[in-house]
């Protein structure tokens, strides 16, 4: 199982006591597939991605990653694991307003401390793959909300992780531009063999995912999908 939550509990302080913001869930998603996540605002959707993307210290329970069981890290190596294996995408595309969509996705490879030429070869190859082929040199203030977040998936890819893990991304695009992210995700998914979890708001994204569940006050259930 390329991401394994096991029996995780995450609970943060609230006044005087503690509120449970994830209660004993278990998650697993093997590599090559897409898990969608649903569930009211404030049920503890962003603590599972979260907790999966070695941010958050669960308060129990095990987080493995890519065979790498996390809780066993420092976070030194913790977060060498959140650079190398896991791809993160947030709401907010969170793009630098003065470099090209070509040079978001390099300064992840520089990061990684990878040789230059091929990160410059696999950002045109990745924008290739999320259909900006011709928008490489294009900044974040020149394309269009759709596009942006295109961007940020494929930057997300670039240092080939086994985990994918994705926040609501089509909540600020039209059903129809959300559908096409969706399908997008699937696709890369299968190709690039990442283990993903795709939080969302659309309900109609539950069908076309291997695995749906479903988070209320921090429990997680299986989603009926019809
Ligand atoms: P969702 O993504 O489903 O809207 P969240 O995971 O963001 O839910 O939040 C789950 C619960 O935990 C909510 O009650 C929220 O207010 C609370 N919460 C989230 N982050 C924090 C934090 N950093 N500190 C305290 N409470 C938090
Ligand atoms: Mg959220």
């Amino acid at each position: 199982m390329t991401l394994l939550l096991d029996d995780v509990t995450l609970t943060y302080p609230d006044g005087d006591g503690r509120l449970t913001a994830l209660d004993r869930v278990g998650l697993s998603v093997p590599a090559g597939n897409l898990t969608a996540v649903v569930g009211p605002s404030g049920s503890g959707k962003s603590s599972l991605l979260a907790v999966a993307a070695t941010l958050v210290t669960p308060d129990s329970g095990r987080v493995v990653v890519d065979g790498v069981d996390v809780g066993r890290l420092g976070s030194g190596d913790k977060a060498a694991l959140r650079r190398d294996r896991i791809g993160i995408v947030f709401q907010q595309a969170n793009l630098l307003p003065s470099l090209t969509a070509a040079e978001q996705l390099e300064v992840m490879a520089h990061m990684a401390g990878r040789p230059r030429g091929a990160a410059r070869t696999r950002a045109l190859e990745l924008l290739d793959a999320v259909g900006l082929a011709g928008q490489a040199g294009r900044r974040p203030h020149q394309l269009s909300g759709g596009q942006r977040q295109r961007v940020n998936i494929a930057r997300a890819l670039m240092n080939e992780p086994a985990v994918l893990l994705v926040d609501e991304p089509t909540s600020a695009l039209d059903h129809e531009r959300g559908a096409a992210v969706l399908e997008l995700l699937l696709r890369l998914t299968r190709e690039r063999g990442t283990a993903t979890v795709l939080v969302t708001h659309d309900r109609t994204h539950l069908d076309s995912a291997d695995h749906a569940v479903t988070m209320v006050d921090g429990r997680l259930a299986e989603a009926a999908v019809h």
